[in-house]
């Protein structure tokens, strides 16, 4: 697996992922993901991407109690 910025190695390693919504901030430390060797960059695999958007979605529905109502 090449990395598509700099074509350099990618390895299996594990990279942070942040997520912001509705005022809630969520620091994921260490998701496995393939990482660049020479530029660091990382990619998630479909498994890791799901239980993102998996964390994402709860985020935005349980936050929703914090709204302020006008
Ligand atoms: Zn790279």
């Amino acid at each position: 697996m090449k990395c598509i910025h700099c074509k350099g190695e990618m390895k299996r390693g594990t990279a942070p992922f942040h997520v912001d919504r509705n005022g809630c901030h969520v620091l994921l430390d260490a998701i496995p993901a393939w990482v660049c060797t020479q530029c660091g960059e990382a990619y998630f695999e479909g498994n890791e991407v799901d239980t993102i958007q998996d964390i994402i979605r709860s985020i935005e529905e349980k936050s929703k109690a914090f709204a302020v109502s006008a």
